[in-house]
């Protein structure tokens, strides 16, 4: 086999230089204390009440001992048993995962807390649409919890409902609301799963749906048999990277900025586009470079190279395979003993693969650890603290979504649902 020191456990330490974010080092409760997401910056958020903002979480969870936590959290879900189910996702800390009875990415989570009919408690460790989609697809009495408020998505944030509504105005007035002689309509709105509620209950007014990093070619086939055009939001890169894996043109995706008029460009060019990208992306997959790749050919002769959608086209192409969390986890899982393998997505989900396949040297593309650092902000701390208050009675960090707002979403996440590969 062969030894390469980033096989097994990258990890933050103390070192300033070893991370992506130097407060990442600083140590969980100071990087808690940095502004972030919080309560209330979702578009049509119900702040909870009581709330915890940020760094607020009481002094004596932030002081424990991590074993006394552990021992904690373990209490909890003894004495909850059946009422609770912890969901966490392939980016979440290892310390928190081991509490987890479902890991997975976010539509698998929200779907396996329906197997828990008896659950009364839906505790999602993972990021603030993620819980979103839970409580939308979760019974009325069950109640979803989002042990840190402050664990958002900077993608999902990259598309607010104002500036997509605007953007879908402007189209309106240059395409018009009449099909064509197909029947296909001008446009039709696709969101990728990382957004909010109010997005995905965008498109389920206006005749769209959503999409996941696995089903996305699917859901774009779906959505050309209804329209002439896709508007894809939030991330540029899944939208470009599974449009030309379909063969659509790079010069038919323009990228559109809707503080813009006419989005930045001609009115040729939307008249011409086949996909209109939105400009997000992911923090820590756009990290992921071809010099990265190139270097770990040449360090590796005979390295395969797994990444996610989410990364930049030039990096998509100069991978081996690309596809979701649950693609990389499988391709992983069919290789062979003694293989190498780098995987371009997060750190957390890496050096998971690393330690559950010793046999294989697994590391990350990226040299600097950089996890998904809204999804860190979910510390044992908060969830032992989130635990023992349903032990005591008291719902905290509850994440409600409006009732209409989760009733139109729900129509985009189903017709995802009924959307099938051709
Ligand atoms: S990894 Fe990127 S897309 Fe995923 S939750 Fe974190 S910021 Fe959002």
């Amino acid at each position: 086999m062969t030894t390469d020191t980033r096989s097994v456990n990258q990890t933050i330490t103390s070192d300033p230089s070893s991370s992506c974010d130097v407060e990442l080092a600083a140590g969980p409760w100071e990087f808690d204390l940095v502004a972030g997401y919080g309560p209330g910056a979702s578009e049509d958020d119900v702040i909870p009440d009581p709330v915890v903002r940020p760094g607020q979480l009481p002094a004596a969870y932030q002081r424990m001992d991590e074993e006394d936590l552990h021992a904690r959290i373990r209490a909890a879900k003894e004495s909850l048993g059946d009422r609770l189910v912890i969901l966490g996702h392939f980016y979440q800390r290892d310390e928190v995962v081991r509490h987890a009875d479902f890991v997975g990415d976010s539509f698998q989570l929200a779907n396996a807390a329906l197997t828990r009919p008896d659950a009364e408690h839906i505790v999602f460790c993972g990021v603030h649409f993620m819980a979103e989609t839970a409580d939308i697809l979760a019974r009325p009495d069950q109640h979803v919890i989002l042990p840190n408020l402050a664990a958002g998505c900077s993608m999902a944030d990259m598309a607010d409902e104002d500036s997509v509504e605007s953007a879908w105005e402007q189209l309106t007035e240059i395409y018009g609301t009449e099909p064509d002689a197909s029947g296909r309509q001008p446009v039709i709105p696709v969101t990728y799963m990382n957004s909010s509620a109010a997005l995905k209950a965008f498109c389920g007014r206006h005749g769209g749906i959503v999409c996941t990093s696995s089903n996305a070619s699917t859901v774009l086939e779906w959505a050309f048999e209804r329209g002439q055009r896709v508007l894809f939001f939030p991330d540029q890169h899944l939208g470009r990277n599974t449009a030309k894996a379909m063969g659509i043109e790079l010069d038919a995706m323009p990228m559109v900025n809707p503080r813009k008029p006419l989005l930045g460009q001609t009115e040729q060019v939307l008249r011409d586009a086949e996909v209109l990208l939105w400009p997000g992306f992911c923090s820590v997959h756009k990290r992921f470079t071809v010099a990265q790749i190139e270097a770990a050919r040449a360090q590796h002769p005979g390295v395969k190279v797994v990444v996610h959608p989410e990364c930049p086209m030039p990096v998509v192409d100069a991978a081996d395979a690309a596809g979701s969390t649950d693609f990389i986890r499988k391709f992983v899982a069919a290789s062979e003993p003694g293989d190498v393998i780098a995987i371009g997505t997060e750190i957390n989900m890496v050096n998971r693969l690393a330690a559950e396949y010793p046999d294989r040297t697994i590391f990350c593309l990226d040299p600097v650890v950089c996890p998904c650092s809204t999804m860190y902000r979910i510390h044992p701390g908060y969830l032992a603290w989130v635990l023992d208050g349903i032990v005591e009675g008291e719902v905290r960090n509850e994440i409600v979504v409006d009732a209409e707002v989760a009733t139109h979403a729900k129509v985009a996440l189903e017709r995802m649902l009924a959307a099938l590969p051709k």
